[in-house]
């Protein structure tokens, strides 16, 4: 019996070795990162907040660990603005890591933005702390295991990861970056924002975009066939109010610009902007699943639309 237990044990372990091997994302640090993003220690990373800074640390680390480069001092760009509601002006900081290209001056520019709303107005069972494991915990842990991917195998395009503060308070890392982007704005391919990839019900992440960059439609259809979760488009007809997800998120500020964008993404949920948004709310197996789909959308980008 002990024996049989030992070979199981055995077993199992190759097993998670095995696949750990064959996956470009780890699912270990996928998860490993959006437990600790969405903590309770980190108070639902407020822009302006100490324990904001602390997720922003937690993401320079990361970026440090890889041998990422990056255009700004110690990995931050700094910018300020005023918040309508406190009144008061905040101190933002964006994560920003880069990866050089191996064949195009072109960039493609991941984002995600890491800010939650904070501490409120307490739950019935007095849970006041809105972690934002879906939003956008779930995005921003994608985005750290990307880069390690990307670290280590070089893309034809430059790459920028931008972990973004304050999209909670109106886009306002998105804004700060394309003001102040270390490269001229023409030389942007495009702009890939996650923003709640963790769960959905009908297992259904949306990639909102090919209303206006229908030449990327058919690659995402190749490269989403039969894999889970299950890739829809849409959210992007004008004039559909707040089914048009176009300014939804960061990939609003580099519409404005004239940037081409897809945005990943899934549809509100009951959790959405309430204490409960937390990881034991997550799906992990769709979050890990919809950070390997997204990746492979990347990818193939990378690979098929090279401009020198
Ligand atoms: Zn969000």
């Amino acid at each position: 019996m002990r024996w049989n237990l030992q070979v199981f044990a055995t077993i199992i372990l190759f097993f998670t070795a095995h696949s750990s091997f064959s996956q470009k994302l780890q699912d270990r640090n996928l998860i490993k990162n959006l437990v600790f993003l969405s903590s309770d220690e980190l108070k639902g990373r407020e822009s302006g907040t100490p324990e904001n800074l602390r997720a922003r640390d937690y993401i320079k680390e990361q970026f440090i660990g890889m041998g990422l480069e990056t255009q700004y001092p110690d990995f931050f760009q700094e910018f300020r603005f005023t918040s309508r509601r406190e009144n008061t002006t905040i101190t933002g900081f964006n994560v920003v890591g880069f990866v050089p290209g191996t064949e195009s001056k072109k960039i493609i520019v991941i984002t995600a933005h890491f800010d939650h709303v904070g501490i409120g107005r307490p739950t019935a069972a007095g849970d006041s702390i809105y972690n934002g494991a879906d939003d956008n915990a779930s995005g921003t842990a994608a985005l750290i295991e990307m880069a390690r991917y990307f670290s280590q195998n070089p893309p034809k395009h430059s790459m920028i990861f931008a972990a973004l503060d304050a999209e909670e308070k109106g886009l306002q890392g998105a804004k700060a970056l394309v003001e102040d982007f270390p490269f001229e704005l023409d030389q942007i391919l495009l702009n890939i924002n996650m923003d709640m990839i963790s769960r959905n019900e009908a297992g259904e992440l949306y990639v909102s975009g090919t209303h206006y960059y229908p030449e990327y439609r058919a690659l995402l259809e190749e490269v989403s066939e039969g894999k889970k979760p299950t890739l829809k488009f849409g959210h992007d007809t004008p004039g559909t109010g707040r089914e048009d997800w176009t300014r939804s998120s960061d990939h609003g500020a580099f519409f404005d610009k004239k940037i081409p964008h897809l945005y990943f993404g899934v549809e509100d949920h009951e959790d959405y902007h309430q204490p409960s948004d937390e990881y034991s709310q997550v799906n992990p197996r769709f979050f890990v699943d919809a950070s390997h789909l997204i990746l492979a959308c990347i990818e193939k980008i990378d690979q098929d639309f090279i401009i020198p």
